[in-house]
This record gives structure tokens, sequence and C-alpha cells, in this order.
């Protein structure tokens, strides 16, 4: 490591001093536990942040400790000091982002995913059209004989393989507040659904079955316009501003349909919302507005946990375990719920897994860029699953499901064990069938 003059990461002092190096985190943290170095834990990954902040390190020294962090806060729960990892973790990519020349073929990816797709419904809708016309035409049958994906970057061998059926290209569901949802939300809160834009391009059948619960729970729901990509994927990639422009759009259009809750079912992107007000908190404009926003946000789990009286639910005889998503867990402290969720349904076995708490590895792009970190995390979690003797696993957040899929593929579980999100299997429970449309 170097010795050189550096630039400050812009982290407040006060919040690198609040660790005291008291270790507590430890045992908690994923990379530690893979990798048992003082430069894969979270007190030594603040410890660097304060050395480059202190001016004895340079930001290129710390940059590969951060990357290998999976930002899923496990530690920041575990902290008897309060320290707020997730934020300094942003400061510090934010930082290095900023003085980061990245290699062209990096630049063209964040620029393509950040700036053209993510951010943009529509076009969102136009890669979904382009997978359903390679999942419907016959073409991926041909793509996965040739043996062409093993050669291809990225192990998008492992990702193809657990795609899900991207579904019909539009979710067709009132987008204004008409007359009748009106009436209706005079006895319960008018929710307004955000979709996701990586979930509804991929996950269509669960942002419906999302509907078809709200709609069975007697809940008036809107689907509104201008809603966009909430900015995780860009705020965890120390697009700070990028985030900022994204968060303040979302609250214009909450501020616009004056719904009572605005629900979501991706565990990452809530946790994005509900911290929009930190965000926000230093621009006078908007803090405030977004102090009423973050008000609104409720997870799926939350929201259905209000209902007086859920629907009826016919049996389902499967022993089920959970597998808690970090940012709903760590960031939303949604615990509770969705095991609650799980045991209305009659005839269910619950099994705990001992790690259902801690990342799956899947953590937002991280299961691209560290791939050998992230498989040896889900291989460790497979044998946990396997514990519990359960033939679904359940997930609550896109990301996660994914990679449970494919944690069951290299265990060699299909056709034994499944991974569903919370939401469909609550769906397929479901005594009757809902129609929304
Ligand atoms: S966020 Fe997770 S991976 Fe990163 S230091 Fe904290 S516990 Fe470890
Ligand atoms: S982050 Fe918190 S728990 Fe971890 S070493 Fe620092 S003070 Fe202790």
């Amino acid at each position: 490591m170097t010795n050189h003059p550096t630039i400050s990461l812009g982290i407040s002092e006060d919040d690198l001093l609040n660790c005291t190096q008291c270790g507590t985190c430890l045992p908690v943290c994923p990379t530690y536990k893979i990798q048992p170095n003082e430069t894969a834990n979270p007190r030594g990954r603040l410890a660097l942040m304060k050395a480059t902040q202190d001016g004895i390190l340079q930001m290129s020294d710390i940059a590969s400790s951060l990357d290998m962090c999976l930002g899923c806060r496990a530690c920041e729960v575990a902290c008897p000091s309060g320290v707020n990892y997730g934020h300094i973790l942003e400061q510090a990519k934010e930082a290095i982002s900023s003085n980061t020349n990245y290699s062209m073929p990096v630049k063209i990816i964040r620029k393509v995913f950040m700036d053209t797709l993510l951010p943009h419904p529509k076009r969102m809708k136009w890669v979904k059209g382009g997978l359903r016309i390679y999942q419907k035409s016959g073409l991926q049958k041909i793509v996965r004989k040739s043996g062409i994906l093993k050669v291809m970057p990225w192990h998008m061998d492992t990702f193809e393989s657990v795609l899900p059926d991207v579904g019909p290209m539009f979710l067709h569901l009132p987008s204004n507040v008409t007359p009748e949802l009106k009436e209706h939300s005079k006895e319960k809160p008018l929710i307004a659904f955000f979709t996701g834009c990586i979930q509804d391009a991929m996950f269509h059948e669960t942002n419906r079955n999302t509907m078809k619960l709200l709609k069975a729970s007697g809940y008036p729901v809107v689907v509104p316009d201008g809603q966009t990509c909430c900015g995780a994927i860009h705020a965890h990639a120390g697009e700070m501003d990028k985030a900022k422009k994204l968060a303040k759009k979302n609250i214009e259009m909450l501020e616009r349909v004056k719904a009572d809750y605005l629900v979501n079912n991706q565990g990452g992107c809530g946790a994005m919302m509900k911290e929009y007000d930190k965000l926000l908190e230093h621009d006078p404009q908007w803090a405030e507005r977004a102090k009423e926003f973050v008000k609104k946000v409720k997870d799926i789990n939350e929201i259905l946990a209000l209902v007086d009286e859920l629907p009826d639910f016919k049996p389902i005889h499967e022993v089920i375990t959970y597998q808690d998503s970090c940012h709903l867990l760590n960031v939303q402290g949604v615990k509770v719920q969705p095991r609650q969720l799980i045991h209305s349904i009659p005839g269910v076995q619950f099994e705990e897994m001992v790690s259902a708490g801690t990342c799956c590895g899947s953590a937002g792009t991280y299961n691209i860029t560290h791939h050998e970190h992230s498989m040896e995390i889900l291989d460790a979690k497979m044998l946990d699953v396997q514990a519990t003797n359960a033939t679904t696993v359940v997930t609550a957040n896109p990301g996660c499901l994914l990679q449970m899929r494919i944690g069951i593929k290299r265990a060699g579980l299909e056709g034994k064990v499944r991974a569903v999100h919370i939401v469909d299997l609550l769906a397929e429970a479901l005594k009757e069938d809902v129609k929304i449309n």
C-alpha cells in the first residue's frame, strides 16, 4: 500500500469515529466468513476508509476491499454503536466512482444499464419484448443446445438457465384514480403499486399476483404513470446524482396520485425508497417531500400483515423455509410478517433456516462482478436449505429468488426443491382466483 496524498472520501469524521473497533459485527459479515482477514470485514473496511480520509491511503488502495462488500448491512444491525455503515459505504463508493477512469467496456455497460434502460419503463418493456421473443420463438432452445452461452462473458450460461418466463408485455391496470376507486378508498387506504423496472420486465407474473392479493384483501389499487427505477443500482454503484434524480421523479409521481401507500414487492427497491429522506436531506426543496414519501412506502408483506382478514387460502402440504432479503430485513426491519403470512397457509410445515438472515450472495450485481465469492456464499447457504428438508424456499426479492434458483441447480436439487417469491406462494394458495383485468 502506498502513502500518497489523496482525495477525501467526503465522509463525516464523526460517522467514521463512531466505530469503536469492538468487532461485534464480525460474526455476521458474510465476506469475513469466506475470507477471514481484516480487509474483508466491516471494522477493517471502516478503518481503511478512515485511513484514506486521513490521507494515509489512496482510494485505489481500498477499492477492492469495498468492492468485495455485499452491502447487505447485517453489520449495521449488529453494531452496538449505531455505525451507519450503509450510508458511509455509499459515500465512499461515490467518491471512488467519480475519481475512477473506468475502462471503455465498463463505461458502456454502466451507461446502457443505468442511463439508457433502467430509468425508462417504455424501453424496459422493449427489453422484455425481446426476451419474450427469445423464449417463445424457439431461439432459446437453439441457443441452449448450441452451447454458445458457455463461452459468453459474465457467467451468462448460469443466469440464462434460471431466466423466468417473462410473460406478456403489459400489466393492464388502472393508472389513474377512477371515481370507483375514490369511492372504494373511503373505506380502505388507496394503494399505488410500484412495479419496479427489472421486476416488471422479468417477473411480470409476480406483479400480477401482487395485484391479485391486494385486490383479494380489499385494497383499491392503481399503477401510476410516471414511476421510474428506484435508483438502488445507481446508489450502490456510487452514482448518487443519478439516484437523486430518480428519487425526485418517484416522489413527484406519488404526489400526483395522492395514494395512501406506495407498495412494492422487492426488498431492495423498498429499502432504497425508504431512505429517500436520507438521500435528499440536504436538498431544501426536496427534504420535506422526501420525508412524506418515505412515510407511505410499504413492502407487500407489511401491507398484507395489516389486513384484518386475509383472503381464504387452500392448503399447501409442503415443508417451506424462508430466505430473508437483506435489505428487507436489515434496512426495512421486516422479519416477522413474511413468516406470519407463510404460517397463514393451511398445511404448511414451516422450518426456519439457520442462516435465513444471512445474505445469499446475490446482492444486486455482486453475483456477476464477484461470481466466485458469491457462489461460495451460496453453496454454504444451500447446505442450510437442505438441513431444513424444505421442498420450497420462499424469498421476497427478485435477486434473491434467481440466486436461490442458481443454488438449487448447483446443489443438484432441481425437481426436488423450488424457489418462489412469497407473493407467488400466497397467490398459489388463494382459494378463489381473482381477476385483475
Ligand atoms: S455490508 Fe455485509 S458484507 Fe459488507 S461489511 Fe457489512 S456485513 Fe460485511
Ligand atoms: S462497526 Fe460497530 S460493531 Fe463493527 S467494530 Fe465498529 S463499532 Fe463494533
